[in-house]
């Protein structure tokens, strides 16, 4: 039997969560089927131990001393002296250790780099609770970075070395390195980290890039990380079943073909805005034998007609993530409309799914001035807005539509036949919907709201008939999607973009 494990992680920032945070700097923000807006690194715990986290995998710094202060508010602290050490170290022991009779392993990451000013009381309280727990109950792992200087050609240890001392001098003496290089290093390297750093030789793992995230475990493994850890815990080493995973990886190496994917938006520049959803293509690729490479589109500066429809002609599917307010709008606008009068697969993803609203509305229901109240609060045409059931909402962070909710999909539509379900619960993040008024107007013309929430108040997915693959969705399917079972919309859209792609080669 496998162990259970809990994966968290601690973020040094003082935001309170990354939910205000921008994509720009911080990626995307990851959201779990609780509602929790987390750091995108727990997508990816997320696609790796194929199960999902919840509110208690993330704590940020700012969330931290929020707690500790509303409880001194409170009174709780029965008129003492509030300070780092006891009360912020012993808050962050309890995150840490919170249901930690449930798991046999808890795994938790602290974010930033040893010696930030910021991550000092995470660091402080993991040594208390290595001294509680005793030696063979915690396990210190050092991530490091051995750089390979061009001009010297060579690997240096010194980062290594000192990320090390730095580490010992808040009082925790790690017990296995992780040393990133670009180049593998031979075992003089390993040994000169071993002395210097005070770790057991075998236990200086060498996390050489890789190109490919999930062949990652894999090099861990030749190493015998595994076994390691283990005899670190005194705990059984475990035999693990990697064939799936090993088959995957053959998979992501050897595809049969590949196709092009637009992605139309605005944070194009910082592509782990949309991490997720690139994760997700290498899913459904894999599940298709397909590579999917991805174009850019950066709707804010590619944004006329005549530019976009040169970018869009030479892809074979095209999709609109999700994003916030009007920059950009114009050229998703126009990406929507090519794709939907040129039969090229279009996928709109929550914001995604809102453009394609728009457009429909403009070119085929002329129905001028159409938009969202989120790009013109006058808008003639509100196709999407804000609702007043929802108007309480409206304050930002943390305040949106968040987390899993069940949407209903109607008999005889394409995306049932997709999910091969009726039911579906996927996550949400938006606070603005499409407008119920129109509803009619649009599915006249063929436009059809073929999923809603099961009281039939909230669109959740649209689609065109008559065309390949029209789906817009109000949710982000993105974030459900790992190797194993990748998601069914994205893996269709794979499919139907190659689909385009042999029936344009044959013209
Ligand atoms: N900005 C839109 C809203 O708030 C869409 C959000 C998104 O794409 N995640 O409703």
């Amino acid at each position: 039997m496998n162990y259970s494990v809990r994966i968290q992680k601690l973020d040094p920032y003082l935001n309170v969560d990354p939910g205000t945070m921008s994509p720009y700097q911080h990626g995307e923000v990851f959201v779990t089927e609780d509602g929790a807006e987390t750091d995108l690194d727990l997508g990816h715990y997320e696609r790796f131990s194929e199960s999902f986290l919840d509110k208690s995998a993330n704590a940020t710094s700012g969330k931290i001393y929020y707690s500790v202060i509303n409880k001194e508010r409170e009174g709780d602290y029965l008129g003492k002296t509030v300070q780092v050490i006891p009360h912020i170290t012993d808050e962050i022991k309890k995150f840490i250790t919170t249901n930690d009779e449930d798991n046999d392993i808890v795994i938790t990451e602290v974010g930033g780099t040893v010696g930030d000013i910021e991550s000092y009381q995470f660091l402080e309280a993991i040594r208390q609770l290595t001294l509680e727990l005793g030696k063979n109950n915690c396990l210190s792992i050092l991530l490091t970075y051995v750089p390979f200087i061009i001009s010297a050609g060579e690997l240096k240890t010194k980062p290594t070395q000192h990320a090390a001392i730095k580490l010992r001098e808040i009082g925790i003496q790690p017990d296995i390195l992780l040393c990133r290089s670009e180049k593998a290093f031979d075992e003089g390297i390993r040994e000169k980290i071993a002395l210097f750093t005070n770790v057991p030789k075998n236990s200086v793992i060498n996390a050489i890039d890789v190109d490919s995230i999930y062949k990652v475990p894999f090099s861990f493994i030749k190493q015998n990380l595994q076994n390691i850890i283990c005899n670190n815990l005194n705990m059984e080493d475990r035999p693990m079943d990697l064939t799936t995973w090993q088959k995957f990886i053959d998979f992501i190496d050897n595809p049969e073909d590949r196709i092009k994917v637009a992605i139309c938006g605005k944070y194009v520049v910082h592509q782990d805005a949309y991490k997720s959803i690139v994760e997700a293509f290498v899913h459904a690729g894999v599940k298709n034998r397909l590579k999917v490479e991805i174009v850019w589109v950066d709707t804010e500066k590619i944004n006329t007609q005549i530019k976009i429809e040169e970018i869009l002609s030479k892809v074979n599917g095209i999709l609109i993530p999700g994003g916030f307010d009007y920059r950009g709008a114009q050229g998703k606008i126009f990406s929507a409309r090519y794709a939907r009068e040129n039969k090229i697969p279009f996928f709109g993803i929550c914001l995604g799914m809102h453009i394609a609203v728009i457009e429909f509305a403009q070119n085929v229901c002329n129905l001028d001035g159409a938009s969202s109240t989120e790009f013109d609060k006058q808008s003639r045409h509100p196709v999407i807005h804000i609702m007043k059931e929802q108007e309480y909402i409206q304050k930002y962070g943390a305040t949106m539509r968040l987390g899993s909710y069940p949407c209903l999909l109607s008999e005889g539509s394409f995306i049932k036949d997709i999910y091969q379900n009726h039911l579906i619960k996927e996550r949400h993040r938006h606070r603005y919907e499409f407008n119920n008024s129109y509803r009619n107007i649009l599915q006249k013309k063929g436009f059809f709201v073929c999923g809603t929430s099961p009281d039939d108040m909230l669109v959740e997915t649209v689609e065109l008939t008559c065309h390949p693959f029209f789906i817009g969705v109000q949710y982000h399917p993105e974030f459900k999607s790992n190797p194993t079972n990748p998601h069914p919309l994205f893996t269709k859209f794979v499919e139907c973009s190659y689909n385009n792609k042999i029936k344009n080669m044959k013209k």
